[in-house]
């Protein structure tokens, strides 16, 4: 546990996959009772407190779960003990969960609140300091009693993330807040309710050059309420063709232009950043946007801690590290993203471009989700990053990037962002299904042909797998693979 005392609220999210498991547990058609428990990381920020679902314990009926000394049921002394156990050995949280009839709203009983009062002090201290607590579920409700070292906290919402990512109220909530009449023919497709849900969104661009800047764009235009925007770079004058918003004076392009290198490098130097830029388009777009701009690297952890209460990401930079960092984010703390890139292969001998792919590789928490390890896409080397000493890091780091000196052309920029731009808007506002395939999108440009690539999985992964050493859903829990000392 931090040393910070817990004054904000408490969420929980977990991945598609566990919450279609527990959910046919819960509701298998009998309308009886039945219980569970589920182990969770924990992630603090100053938005509060995200507890990470990582593992589930399915409690067998009459056998972990059984008739009670107070209430109709419980979960049976050793069951309570076993999972607790895993949850102290692990460093992770301990969450009782049953369900109740209904389905759009749910309440703990009064025999539920008494035994979380007769057991919870109890099981905190065992678990060293949890969080500990229960969950009730109806069908599309869930209510929480959360217990830290701090105190008691009702959980505020349930968040499940997967194509199509929702929250889960204990009660149904209020009808949509007013809504701008200038999203009038969005409400015609998602309604005002999908208005409200992407102007309650936090997201995290990772780069701001050409894909990064269409992005920051397009999300600020569809009404994305708070963005984090992350760049360590100025501009430069041959970035002009293709940063949006970007302009001449941005650049100090009579100085960039010069033929003396002082000049140039004053011109440099005078350059605004591009985070800078990127605000005033989102904006004018949407002048009301909460409007986070960090001109630093994600391979720093300060930096990349910024993103952990985000509930999207976007990475459009291409180095390696970046690209580590950004899939444990997406893996450890359970924020859906997306990755966005353009590779151009040119023969130098033939002298002529060989390849143009532009890739679209939508990463979700989980096997299966788009890992970038298990798609190769972050090299196997890196893997071994945290074991290799300060000097020998440095060595390898950006030993490739591709956009350092790589052909870039705003039209190829677009056909990689545009997909995952939509992707936000449909997972978000309910218009994918949950069981629509995210698959990674490859674009052969030259051949005019788009290809769909099923996400490659590995069980074993340290980062998407559930085995012990995994960092999945371990939130503050584990060590992001970020740099020792900041650059
Ligand atoms: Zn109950
Ligand atoms: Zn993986």
């Amino acid at each position: 546990m931090g040393t910070e005392p817990l004054t904000t609220s408490v969420t929980l999210r977990i991945d598609r996959a566990l919450f279609s498991r527990l959910q046919a547990h819960l509701f298998p058609g009998d309308s009886d009772e039945h219980g569970a428990v589920i182990a969770v990381g924990v992630a603090e920020s100053a938005a509060g407190t995200r507890l990470l679902a990582r593992e589930l314990f399915l409690a067998r009926d009459g056998v972990d779960y059984v008739p009670g000394e107070f209430g109709y049921r419980a979960l049976s002394a050793r069951f309570v003990a076993e999972t607790s156990n895993y949850c102290r050995v692990r460093n992770l949280g301990y969450l009782a969960v049953h369900c109740h009839g209904g389905s759009n709203q749910v309440a703990f009983s009064g025999d539920d609140l008494g035994s979380h009062e007769r057991g919870y002090p109890a099981l905190l201290a065992v678990t060293n300091g949890g969080p500990v607590g229960a969950l009730v579920f109806a069908q599309n409700a869930v209510a929480g009693d959360i217990w830290t070292v701090d105190g008691r906290r009702p959980l505020k919402r349930l968040t499940v993330i997967g194509p199509h990512t929702r929250d889960l109220y204990p009660e149904p909530g209020d009808a949509p807040s007013y809504i701008s009449p200038i999203y009038q023919r969005h409400s015609l497709l998602f309604g005002s309710a999908g208005q409200e849900i992407l102007s309650g969104l936090k997201v995290g661009i990772v780069g701001l050059g050409g894909g990064g800047s269409l992005l920051n764009e397009w999300l600020s235009r569809l009404g994305v309420g708070h963005v984090v925007a992350i760049d360590r770079e100025r501009l430069d004058h041959t970035n002009l063709p293709r940063v949006v918003g970007a302009s001449r004076r941005d650049c100090a392009a009579w100085l960039q232009e010069r033929r003396w290198s002082w000049l140039r490098r004053a011109g440099q130097r005078l350059a605004r950043r591009k985070v800078d830029i990127a605000r005033d388009v989102a904006t004018r777009a949407k002048p009301d946007i909460i409007y986070e701009r960090i001109f630093g690297d994600i391979a720093d952890e300060h930096v990349a801690r910024r993103l952990t209460d985000t509930d999207f990401i976007y990475l459009a930079t291409d180095n390696i590290q970046s690209r580590l960092v950004f899939n444990a984010l997406v893996q450890q703390y359970l924020i859906p993203g997306a990755q966005v890139g353009v590779k151009v292969l040119v023969d130098s001998l033939a002298r002529r471009v060989a390849n143009i792919t532009t890739a679209t590789r939508s990463v979700l928490p989980g096997v299966g989700g788009g890992c970038l390890v298990c798609q190769e896409v972050v090299p196997s080397d890196s893997l071994q990053e945290e074991a290799l000493d300060d000097d020998e890091r440095q060595a390898q780091r950006y030993v490739e990037d591709p956009e350092v000196h790589a052909p870039s052309v705003i039209t190829l920029n677009v056909l990689s962002a545009a997909q995952a731009a939509n992707d936000l808007m449909m997972m978000f506002t309910g218009l994918y299904d949950d069981d629509v395939k995210m698959t990674q999108h490859l674009n052969f440009v030259g051949s005019r042909q788009l290809k769909e690539f099923a996400p490659l999985a590995h069980e074993s992964c340290i980062w998407c797998g559930t085995m012990d050493h995994a960092k999945y859903a371990c939130g503050d829990r584990a060590r992001l693979p970020c740099r020792q000392k900041p650059s």
